[in-house]
């Protein structure tokens, strides 16, 4: 006989599934707040509350006074590639952060996920699921709204469980995705809350709903998020270019960085982390900040749908443009002309 043993192929148990996918939906506490923060806001939520301790390893909990989930529907949101987002037909369509159906049985998979609902004209009910073994759906208390709450995030894939930095290092990337968040959606209240042990830290962002001016809106909360300072020095920008829309502020140069840390993009209301954008950004900048000198800004890229594609990755941080060079100069040639144009003024304002 042939000394090669031949390999059997099976398929796999959605437990283990979710698991692999979880490595690449959750990889860290912020991960996890990321997802059930933007389940929230895709459920109009108007005021959103994170609690979470121990860098959130031990507990996140996200409550949010959002539309709910009907008791026939929880266990359908648990399972996997369920959404009630999209119907598929068009994946560039998207006008939510969640579209792929995923986090939910991630978390599940890799936590103790407990999901406490309530719609309009039903009874509460609450889900359970831990290492991805679901219990049946029960009836539970609530006035409305979800609570989601993950325990022991990573207590099925202790591997992962390693890999995590300090306590102080996860809740730093929890504040981070709260406050990215929290810029992109400047109508909705936030709370974020340290409930560890002796942990008392508590950061709130108030909605004003006097505001109904946008760049009002968005001045006033990126002054509770990055400070007055940032708000008196940086400039509006609104420019325009074939398809593309760029909003937000910009800092003047003499409020640059010695680090690349104040510098928030977002494609279409979604927070991303992309090289095509900073590397604009820093392009921008150039003749107006030496090379060790980082600009501050807030940018929003706002497009058809159909003009930028945001299914890169499962996590959804990285976007892909149809037109990348119209982009590129959009944020270059806006910025340039904004920064300019304050020279201008200065200078003038001088002169007279
Ligand atoms: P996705 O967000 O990609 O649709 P998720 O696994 O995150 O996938 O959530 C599955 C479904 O559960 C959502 O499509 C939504 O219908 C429902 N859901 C999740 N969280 C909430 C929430 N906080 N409020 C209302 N519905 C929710
Ligand atoms: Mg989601």
């Amino acid at each position: 006989d042939s000394a090669v043993k031949r390999p059997v192929i099976r398929q796999l148990d959605d437990a283990a599934i979710n698991r692999i996918a979880a490595g690449e939906v959750v990889e860290r506490p912020a991960s996890a707040v990321k997802e059930l923060v933007e389940n929230a806001i895709d459920a109009g939520a108007t005021r959103i509350e994170v609690a979470y301790a121990d860098g959130g390893k031990t507990l996140i909990r996200v409550t949010d006074d959002g539309c709910g989930i009907a008791p026939d529907d929880l266990a359908l949101a648990m399972s996997r590639h369920a959404t009630s987002k999209i119907d598929g037909s068009d994946l560039l369509d998207i006008h939510t952060f969640g579209f792929r159906g995923e986090a939910l049985p991630s978390l599940g998979a890799v936590g103790r996920l407990t999901i406490t609902s309530r719609v309009e004209g039903h009874d509460a009910a609450m889900i359970r699921v831990a290492g991805g073994q679901m219990d049946p759906v029960k009836p539970a208390a609530l006035s409305g709204g979800t609570v989601v709450e993950l325990r022991d995030l990573f207590y099925a894939t202790p591997a992962r469980l390693k890999f995590l930095r300090t306590d102080r290092a996860e809740a730093q990337a929890i504040s981070d995705v709260i406050k990215r968040l929290a810029m992109a959606e400047p109508q909705i209240g936030f709370t974020l809350r340290d409930v560890s042990g002796g942990g008392e830290g508590r950061v709130t962002f108030r909605a004003d709903p006097e505001t109904g001016d946008m760049f009002d809106a968005l001045s006033g909360r990126l002054a509770a998020i990055l400070g007055r300072d940032f708000a008196e020095n940086a400039i509006p920008i609104d420019a325009e270019r074939e398809g593309l829309r760029l909003t937000g502020f910009a800092a003047l140069p003499t409020y640059s960085r010695g680090a690349a840390v104040a510098q928030f993009l977002f494609v279409n209301g979604r927070p991303v982390k992309d090289k095509l954008l900073t590397g604009a950004l820093r392009a921008a900048y150039f003749d107006f900040l030496s090379r060790d000198r980082h600009p501050a800004a807030a940018l929003f890229v706002s497009c058809d749908p159909h003009l930028v594609d945001v299914n890169v990755h499962p996590a959804k941080s990285e976007v892909r443009f149809r037109e990348p060079g119209v982009a590129r100069g959009l944020i270059v040639s806006g910025l340039r002309h904004a920064l300019a144009n304050v020279g201008h003024r200065a200078s003038s304002t001088v002169a007279d």
